[in-house]
C-alpha cells in the first residue's frame, strides 16, 4: 500500500514539476490523489472536504522551495495542514489540584475501553502516581472480573460494588474510597454497547454528572474508520469529552480516525493504543500520526533539510548560469556537496517516493560513481573547473587528472563528455529547475 501511494502522487506530482508557483489549477490533481489518501486511510468523508478546503487555502501562491518538486512542497502542506488540525503537540491526562483526579472512561463495547483503563493505571502507576480503578459495568458480570485480573496483574486495586448496586453510586463511592485512601488518580470504567444506545448515554451523564471528572476520555477503535467521526459527534455533543484514546493502531489502520475525532471533538487525542497488552500504551504526537496517514514518512525530511540546507541565492545564481549556460565544474562541486550536506546519498534517495525500491548495490554504486567524479573534479585547475571546454580539447590535460585522481583516463573523458552533453540539454531545458546531480561518470 505504501509504494502504491508513493507512486500515485509522484505521477499526479509530475505534472507539477517546473512549475514555479502552487496554483489553484495545477493543484488540482494533486489534491485529488490527497483526497484519495485520506479516504483510504479511514478519514471521514466531510472531514476530509473540510480538510482538503483548509490545504488549498495555504497551498495557493505558495512559491515552490528551490531543489524541492512543488508536489514534495505540498505533500509538506498537506502534512503541516494535518499537524495542525491534530494538535500541533502532545496534551498530558488532566491533573486535579486536589488528589483524586477523576477520570470517566467512555466508548462502544469491545473498543478496548477496559484495556485501555488498565493501561492507563499502568502508565500512571511508572510515574509514581497512584491508581484506582472503579468497575461501573454491571451489566456484563465479565467485565467486572477482567478489570479485578488486569488489576492484580498490574498491582492497581479495583473498586466494585458487584452487579446489584447502581452505576452513578459506584463511580461517587469509588471516589470516596480513593480520597480516603489518600490515592491520586481515579479511573472509572464504564459499560459500553455495540452501538449507540440512549440509556447508556443517559446513565453515562448521570455518571459524569456524579463525579464530575477532570478528563472525559472517548475511547475509540481506530479501526472503526468512517464510523469514528459519527460516534464522536454523539459522544461529544451527549456527555462531552476531553479527550480520546485511539485503540487497536498496532493493527493495518492508517489511523484516519484520528483526524476525525480532533477534528469533530476539538478535542485533544491523549493516548494510542498499540496492542493487547497492558504495557501497549503510547503518548499520542499528532506529528507521527500525520506521517502514518499519509503514509509519505520521509518525504517530509527531504523537504526540510531542503529548506534548511539551500541557500536561495546560491541556487538563483546556479539558475541563471544554467540559463546563460555558464554552468561549470565548480558549480558541479558545489551542488554535490550541498547534497553531501544533505546526508548520505542513499538515505536521500530513499526519501524519494518510488525510490525506495532502489537496491542497496545501486545505492553503493551511485556513491562510489559521486566520490570518483568528486576526486576527478578536485584534480582540475580552478582554470579547467572554470572552462571544462579546455578539457574537451586537451587530451593532455585529461592524462594529467587521471593520474592525479587516480582514475583511468577513459573515465575522465567520460565525465567530461557526460558534463558538456547535461550542459547541453540544459540549455534546451531553458527554464528548468535544478540540474539532475549524480550519474555523471556511468553515463
Ligand atoms: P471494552 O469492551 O471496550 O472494555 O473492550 P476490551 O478492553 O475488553 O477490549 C476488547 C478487545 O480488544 C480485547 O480482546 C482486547 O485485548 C483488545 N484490545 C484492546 N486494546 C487493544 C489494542 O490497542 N490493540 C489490540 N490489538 N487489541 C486491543
Amino acid at each position: 500500500m505504501f509504494d502504491a501511494l508513493a507512486d500515485r502522487l509522484e505521477d499526479a506530482w509530475k505534472k507539477l514539476r517546473g512549475q514555479d508557483k502552487i496554483t489553484e489549477a495545477n493543484m488540482q490533481d494533486a489534491l485529488k490523489e490527497v483526497r484519495r489518501a485520506l479516504l483510504e486511510a479511514d478519514v471521514n468523508l466531510q472531514v476530509v472536504k473540510t480538510f482538503i478546503a483548509e490545504v488549498e487555502k495555504a497551498a495557493i501562491g505558495a512559491e515552490v522551495i528551490a531543489g524541492v518538486n512543488p508536489g514534495q512542497q505540498l505533500i509538506k502542506i498537506v502534512y503541516d495542514e494535518l499537524v495542525k488540525v491534530m494538535g500541533e503537540s502532545n496534551v498530558p491526562l488532566a491533573q486535579a489540584e486536589k488528589s483524586p483526579t477523576v477520570i470517566l472512561m467512555a466508548g462502544l463495547q469491545g473498543t478496548g475501553k477496559t484495556t485501555a483503563t488498565a493501561k492507563l493505571s499502568l502508565y500512571l502507576r511508572k510515574q509514581e502516581r497512584t491508581c484506582l480503578m472503579v468497575a461501573t459495568d454491571i451489566y456484563r458480570p465479565a467485565a467486572i472480573d477482567q478489570l479485578k485480573t488486569l488489576g492484580e496483574q498490574i498491582e492497581v486495586p479495583v473498586f466494585e460494588l458487584g452487579t446489584q448496586a447502581n452505576p452513578v453510586d459506584i463511580a461517587t463511592q469509588g471516589v470516596a474510597k480513593a480520597k480516603e485512601m489518600g490515592i491520586d488518580t481515579v479511573i472509572i470504567d464504564t459499560a459500553g454497547r455495540l452501538q449507540i444506545d440512549e440509556e447508556m448515554m443517559l446513565e453515562l451523564a448521570r455518571v459524569k454528572k456524579a463525579v464530575n471528572p477532570d478528563d472525559t476520555l472517548l475511547v475509540v477503535d481506530a479501526m472503526t474508520g468512517q464510523e469514528a467521526a459519527n460516534l464522536t459527534r454523539t459522544f461529544h455533543e451527549q456527555i462531552g469529552v476531553t479527550g480520546a484514546i485511539l485503540t487497536k493502531m498496532d493493527g493495518d489502520t492508517r489511523g484516519g480516525a484520528a483526524l476525525s475525532v480532533r477534528q469533530i471533538s476539538g478535542q485533544p487525542i491523549k493516548f494510542v493504543g498499540v496492542g493487547e497488552k497492558v504495557e501497549a500504551l503510547q503518548p499520542f504526537y499528532p506529528d507521527r500520526m500525520a506521517s502514518r496517514i499519509l503514509s509519505m514518512g520521509d518525504v517530509l525530511t527531504l523537504v526540510e533539510k531542503a529548506q534548511e540546507e539551500i541557500d536561495l541565492s546560491d541556487v538563483e545564481q546556479m539558475q541563471s548560469k544554467i540559463l546563460e549556460a555558464k554552468f561549470d565544474f565548480n558549480d558541479f562541486l558545489k551542488q554535490m556537496r550541498l547534497m553531501k550536506n544533505m546526508g548520505s546519498f542513499g538515505s536521500i534517495l530513499k526519501m524519494i517516493p518510488g525510490m525506495n525500491k532502489l537496491s542497496s548495490t545501486d545505492i553503493e554504486k551511485g556513491e562510489g560513481e559521486l566520490k570518483r567524479t568528486e576526486a576527478m573534479i578536485s584534480s582540475m585547475t580552478l582554470e579547467e573547473r572554470k572552462n571544462p571546454d579546455l578539457l574537451a580539447k586537451s587530451p593532455n590535460r585529461r592524462r594529467r587528472i587521471a593520474k592525479g585522481s587516480g582514475h583511468p583516463e577513459a573515465e575522465v573523458s567520460k565525465l567530461i563528455k557526460n558534463f558538456t552533453r547535461m550542459r547541453g540539454m540544459m540549455q534546451q531545458m531553458g527554464q528548468g529547475g535544478m540540474p539532475a546531480m549524480p550519474g555523471m561518470g556511468g553515463g
